[in-house]
């Protein structure tokens, strides 16, 4: 029998994470830690207090595999005990083989491997003291605002990607499970949902959208309802890694304006839409899914229903074979379409994936003439949309306070980490928290971000 009184504090082990990659590794980190929580672990915010490190790696580009091995390698040196898991632990031998020194390897979402490699590492004593784990998990990301994970792997087969090969194939999870989650995360106090996957537009498509109940509706496992359902918790919810297959029209109608003097509330006007490129053949060649829409006109029938819609993407250029003809199509497409929020990469080969085999690679140097020049445009157009908002009125989240008292915003065009800012003074006398809704008036805008003050 233990002599310890309940006041003496039982020492806990702290594990320390290194979270690389996309939104959907987050998500993954997350999950971990709220099960090493729940089994009486602490976490350690650097290398010199945690009793073993835990690197979630991302493999999807070269370069995101070179950070990964860096990461691996000062993890080692920094504190030695590392567990290695995520996208790039789908293959071992490559890390053992760079860092034998590393504990573990699991792939991804092998949960239940790196936690017992956890225990392995640093075994934790039971602790009556413990505190129980909210039941939303615990966040990597502010308290006011969570990505919610609605499915894994991807049944795709696009050129460049070994995402399908990492992660498998597309699984869905059941509607009411992800509505449960989304309204747990609410009463917790999250303001806004950003629901990822690989491909959000074939959600339910793998268990051929069966129905389940929620709140004493029926729900299918289905983009449409599942928008329904998040739409009425009354969050913001943003859409992210849309396909712009011809079901997500009706999307559209459900989603609510920003332009009212209301706060915004339910389903944003935004779509995330990975477009990467214009041209029928480059999209051909990149084996895109929809890849035959007429995207032009699609955008300008939602833009017909919703003006407030706010659609943000990504491209790529010097794609294998891309000629100066098809990239023209993109920068001219670029213009026709006035997108709000875009990035940019450049083609890189990744181990593994099937256009590494392509002819005719496009030479760095024009890639990166290819690049500015993409950019330029985006920039142009995006610090034209923005300096038509000065003067305006919208509602923005505050995301951080800054060490003048001024918040760092974000209004409901905006997803947080990926896109733009509003900064906005505090007035005299007048202070922020984070996660309020403000009204704010835009008194002036950069090419990327907004600048105000509240009304
Ligand atoms: S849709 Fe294409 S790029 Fe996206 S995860 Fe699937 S295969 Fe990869």
């Amino acid at each position: 029998m233990s002599n310890r009184s309940p006041e003496t504090p039982i020492p806990s082990r702290k594990v320390g994470m290194v979270s690389l990659g996309c939104p959907k590794a987050l998500v993954d980190s997350e999950r971990i830690l709220t099960r090493l929580r729940a089994e009486g672990y602490d976490f350690s915010p650097d290398y010199a207090g945690a009793d073993a490190v835990i690197v979630n790696t991302c493999g999807f580009l070269d370069s995101a595999r070179a950070e990964s091995l860096d990461a691996i390698g000062e993890a080692l040196a920094e504190n030695g005990r590392v567990i290695v898991t995520g996208c790039l632990g789908a293959d071992p031998a490559f890390i053992t083989g760079q860092h034998p020194k590393v504990l573990a390897v699991t792939g991804p979402q092998q949960y239940e491997q790196v936690i017992e490699a956890v225990r392995a590492a640093a075994p934790v004593a039971p602790n009556p003291l413990i505190d129980l784990v909210p039941p939303q998990g615990l966040k990597l990301t502010p308290r006011h605002y969570a990505w919610l994970k609605i499915s894994e792997g991807c049944n795709h087969k696009c050129a460049f990607c070994i995402i399908p090969q990492l992660r498998g194939p597309l699984a869905s999870r059941p509607v009411h499970a992800v509505l449960r989650e989304a309204e747990k995360l609410a009463e917790a106090g999250v303001r806004e949902l950003l629901v990822i996957s690989q491909d959000t537009s074939a959600y339910g498509r793998d268990l051929r959208h069966p129905v389940h109940r929620w709140r004493d509706d029926e729900y299918r496992t289905h983009v449409q309802d599942l928008a329904q359902g998040l739409a009425s918790l009354g969050l913001w919810t943003r859409l992210h890694y849309i396909y712009p297959y011809k079901h997500v029209d009706a999307l559209i109608p459900l989603m609510c304006r920003t332009s009212a003097e209301a706060a915004p509330a339910g389903l944003l006007p935004y779509l995330d839409i990975p477009f990467q490129h214009s041209h029928p053949e480059v999209l051909r060649r990149m084996r895109r899914p929809a890849a035959s829409e007429d995207t032009l006109e699609r955008l300008a029938a939602w833009r017909a229903i919703n003006p407030d819609l706010v659609v943000r993407s990504t491209f790529i250029v010097g794609f294998p074979g891309e000629t100066e003809d098809e990239f023209q199509h993109l920068l001219d497409w670029l213009e026709a379409a006035q997108l709000d929020r875009v990035g940019c990469f450049k083609y890189e080969n990744v181990v593994g994936a099937p256009s590494r085999d392509l002819p005719d690679h496009v030479p760095e140097a024009v890639k990166e003439e290819r690049h500015a020049r993409f950019m330029e445009a985006a920039q142009r157009i995006s610090a034209a949309k923005l300096a038509g908002k000065v003067g305006t009125r919208a509602w923005a989240v505050v995301d951080e306070i800054d060490v003048d008292g001024d918040a760092v915003a974000r209004t409901a065009s905006d997803a947080p980490e990926i896109d733009g800012n509003v900064f906005v003074e505090a007035a005299e006398g007048e202070t922020f928290e984070v996660g309020e809704m403000i009204r704010i008036e835009i008194t002036d805008a950069s090419e990327y971000d907004l600048f105000g003050r509240t009304v």
